[in-house]
């Protein structure tokens, strides 16, 4: 390894054995499985939100065992709010898998990590690293982002050869004698000081060699190539309750967003629909209530939600039924106070918990 190179692990394990000081209760765990659940929820959120689900899905399911024979449902429901259904449904799988073919044993080699649903390279290294000790470079965007700004990277880090240098950069530079620290040290370096805005370069040990800092680049660097162009989405979800306080919901299908989480009746729109009148007089609405009676009780304000690909904006227009409806294919009826026992996307959880009317009808 080159003098640069060398320079930067011994002072980033330098910083890390003096400021260790960042607390998270998964910190210097052996145990693969409380690693991996780590990990899996802290893809989803901040470390200061992910301790509290960390804590609960520990607590219902103590070992692989009790997360593979749990019923789905109640996995989803301590997930709601994580976002990305897809790895709470690998999450699933996985131990599901570790609980049968590998009798609750977590694969110890990074090869079998790696062929686990749900875990890619970043989680695999971590694992590997911290259960096992095995040398495997942890690398995302926290640790692309140190790297090239330390050795100022100028190809865009999200492009092929960026993501080729920063894999191969962040082997050499791994202490191959204590894999787990170096990793847990680059991932805080970049959590705590690195940081994407406002990095503390006036305190930072590693300024004095820091090529972004004397070529005055902490701003500009990384470098991205891609931007996402998201898709915007209008969803309009009528809840329609009935004498005796039951409310239609249904499982989302399908490849799309929220698969498997509830939902009720939805009417998705090219864009927004003007009025609560355009909403009653659409031809969906004249469809599902043909000429039956009805109250309307409110129609909310506009929640909106951004996801990584696509932004999301909708209504829900609370209606009372006077007889149920017959023929809604798919959908059950649940009572309203049960609804809290079903997981719901996070956008209608938004409107559960805040069901503001703040639209005059007509
Ligand atoms: Fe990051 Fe600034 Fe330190 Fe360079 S000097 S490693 S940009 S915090």
């Amino acid at each position: 390894m080159d003098e640069k190179k060398a320079a930067f692990t011994k002072l980033l394990l330098k910083w890390h054995k003096k400021d260790n000081t960042r607390l998270m209760p998964w910190k210097g765990e052996k145990d693969p499985y409380k690693i991996w659940l780590s990990e899996v929820i802290l893809q989803q959120t901040r470390v200061e939100q992910g301790w509290a689900y960390y804590e609960k899905f520990l607590e219902a399911f103590p070992t692989v065992h009790d997360l593979a024979r749990a019923p789905e449902q109640k996995v989803f429901k301590l997930w709601e709010g994580l976002g990305y259904y897809n790895r709470c449904r690998h999450l699933i799988a996985t131990a599901k898998k570790i609980s049968s073919e590998y009798k609750g044993v977590f694969p110890s080699s990074y090869e079998q990590i790696r062929e686990l649903k749900g875990i890619g390279p970043y989680t695999a290294a971590a694992i590997a690293s911290f259960a096992f000790d095995l040398p495997h470079a942890v690398v995302d965007g926290n640790v692309a982002r140190v790297l090239a700004r330390y050795f100022a990277i100028s190809i865009p880090i999200d492009s092929t050869a960026g993501k080729k240098w920063i894999v191969e950069l962040a082997d050499v530079l791994l202490d191959k004698r204590g894999p787990g620290i170096y990793n847990q040290a680059i991932m805080d370096f970049g959590a705590t000081v690195c940081k994407p805005q406002n990095p503390l370069c006036g305190t930072c040990p590693l300024q004095p060699d820091c090529m972004a800092f004397q070529q005055d680049l902490v701003r500009t660097l990384p470098i991205k190539g891609k931007s996402i162009r998201k898709r915007t989405r209008w969803l309009y979800y009528f809840l329609l309750e009935t004498k005796d306080k039951k409310i239609y919901i249904r499982q989302r299908t399908g490849k799309d967003i929220w698969e498997d989480l509830y939902e009720f009746i939805l009417w998705e729109t090219e864009g927004p629909v003007d009025g609560a009148e355009a909403i009653l007089e659409s031809e969906f609405a004249r469809k599902l209530f043909g000429n039956r009676s009805l109250t309307v009780k409110y129609i909310s304000k506009i929640y909106r939600q951004e996801l990584s690909h696509q932004t999301i904006h909708g209504q829900f227009i609370s209606i009372s039924l006077g007889k149920p409806l017959p023929g809604l294919k798919g959908f059950q009826l649940v009572d309203r106070e049960k609804l809290d026992e079903y997981a719901f996307p996070k956008f209608i959880n938004a409107w559960l918990l805040d069901p503001t009317p703040v639209q005059s009808l007509f």
